[in-house]
């Protein structure tokens, strides 16, 4: 059995989810699940509306929710139309979805406030419909889809916006719901994204989450492989839409694309992997509009032809730097401890960090005023907003000195403000302005992917 999962680009239009069926119809000796993100746009459209509910901007609500379920409409005129019962079907569920819509949101408008738990309520609209056109639009070309509600399948905790699986939970679930349906032959149809907690509210996973839905199905229903379908050839050297001659990556070890993904390849939710990990299951990313393309293999080796070398290079934008500096630190122990202890009790997860005797550095990707306050009493703190990282992410980059000099050489005229990397080689990151992020990667990208061999050694 596998996982197909199908982001939003690929089920943009009417085309497209043609040509998405088709993917599942060709695989259909595989018993695959059926993953789909909301159509393209749709989710920051559900954003949108919840915003203007909360300003009581009641006309923009109504503007908003109308294109939506026009565009859905639109797409089942086209795909489904011709079979009038099963067009009439989706348009009863299309309306009651949209009904439950215009209700959360008139509670927003009234309350002039949303809570975490009906922004989530809202978002997962997005989903809802699109699965429920997926499914329908399968059985238009006689395939058996079966739409099952995510709901039914992901058991997360209730961290609003960002929930985790409970792995245990959904395990079960996904026995009882999905493994009868394909012991039938018949094809679950599910929306990413999506999951509920234990008493029955809806939640999501964090945005771009189908990916991860994808993960956590594959690892509760035991699949041997989960398939990303999304619009590049694959995990690439780096952005195609920064660097159009990037170079697709054929295979990649999890703990290589996870650090991608991390810092900043959106083309994985940074915590897919996790849950392929655990059950080494194979993660491939592949092109929905080139459909013959190899795309990328993501597996515990990855590629062992490449003993060492860098692999990629991504940027996370939106991040803040963090310096620190005590006198008390000199020869003291027990101070870094009650730095991060700080950070700990503010939930704020550090991505770098460097450290000289009497500083430490570390980076953020949130600004948190209350942080500098509790700071202040243990060091002078430095704050530099608008930062990112441009990451390496490779094997043993240590292992040549090589990739450091390149770097260094191709950063020059660049000021950075941290320079990290780790013993496990596994990543270079490098802080710089905002301003200077896309200078920094293309300069970054051409020595290490494009030029020719040797110019550098
Ligand atoms: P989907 O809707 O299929 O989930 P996303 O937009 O979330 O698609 O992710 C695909 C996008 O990720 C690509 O269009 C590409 O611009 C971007 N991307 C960022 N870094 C990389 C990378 N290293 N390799 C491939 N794509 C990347
Ligand atoms: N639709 C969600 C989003 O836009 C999830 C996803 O596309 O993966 O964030
Ligand atoms: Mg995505």
């Amino acid at each position: 059995m596998i996982v197909v999962k199908f982001g939003g680009t690929s089920v943009g239009d009417a085309q497209r989810v043609a040509n998405a069926i088709d993917i599942v119809a060709e695989r259909r000796d595989r018993n695959p699940i059926v993953v789909v993100s909301a159509l393209a746009g749709v989710t920051n459209d559900l954003v949108a509306a919840s915003e203007a509910a909360r300003g009581c901007d009641i006309d923009r609500v109504n503007q908003i929710v109308a294109a939506v379920r026009q565009r859905h409409e639109d797409v089942a005129m086209r795909l489904v139309q011709q079979k009038f019962d099963f067009f009439e079907s989706f348009i009863k569920q299309l309306d009651k979805q949209i009904e439950q819509i215009h209700t959360i949101l008139r509670g927003i408008a009234l309350l002039g406030e949303i809570t975490p738990r009906a922004r989530d309520k809202v978002m997962a609209i997005g989903e809802k419909l699109s699965s429920v056109l997926f499914a329908y639009s399968m059985m238009m070309r006689a395939l058996p889809g079966e739409h099952i509600d995510s709901e039914e399948v992901v058991i997360t905790d209730a961290k609003f916006g960002e929930a985790s699986p409970l792995m245990e939970e959904t395990r079960e679930a996904a026995r009882r719901v999905l493994t009868p349906l394909i012991e039938r032959n018949l094809i679950p149809v599910m929306g990413g994204f999506i999951g509920r907690t234990r008493d029955g509210a809806t939640t999501t996973l964090g945005r771009g989450g189908s990916d991860y839905s994808a993960a956590i199905i594959g690892a509760a229903a035991g699949a041997e492989e989960i398939q990303i379908w999304t619009d590049v050839d694959g995990m690439m050297t780096c952005d195609p839409r920064l660097i159009p001659s990037a170079r697709v990556i054929e295979r990649i070890s999890y703990v290589e694309a996870a650090e991608l993904a991390w810092f900043g390849a959106k083309v994985l939710h940074p915590r897919t992997i996790a849950p392929a990990v655990a059950q080494k299951i194979a993660v491939r990313v592949l092109n929905t509009h080139n459909v013959s393309s190899p795309g990328t293999l993501i597996t515990e080796a990855g590629d062992e032809t490449e003993a060492a070398g860098p692999r990629a290079v991504a940027v996370k934008r939106g991040i803040t730097v963090v310096h620190m500096t005590s006198n008390k630190m000199l020869g003291a122990h027990g101070f870094l401890a009650r730095l991060f202890a700080i950070f700990e009790e503010l939930e704020l997860s550090v991505d770098l960090i460097t450290t000289s005797e009497v500083s430490v550095s570390v980076t953020i990707d949130e600004e948190r005023p209350e942080l500098i306050e509790r700071l202040k009493p243990v060091a002078d703190v430095q704050v530099l907003g608008n930062q990112c990282i441009v990451a390496v992410v490779g094997r043993n980059l240590m292992r040549d000195s090589i990739v450091g000099a390149r770097i260094f050489e191709a950063m020059r005229g660049i000021p950075m403000s941290m320079f990290s990397l780790g013993t496990s080689g596994l990543n270079l990151s490098i802080v710089v302005d905002e301003s200077e992020a896309d200078r920094a990667v293309r300069a970054v990208h051409a020595a290490l992917f494009e030029a020719p061999v040797g110019v550098a050694s």
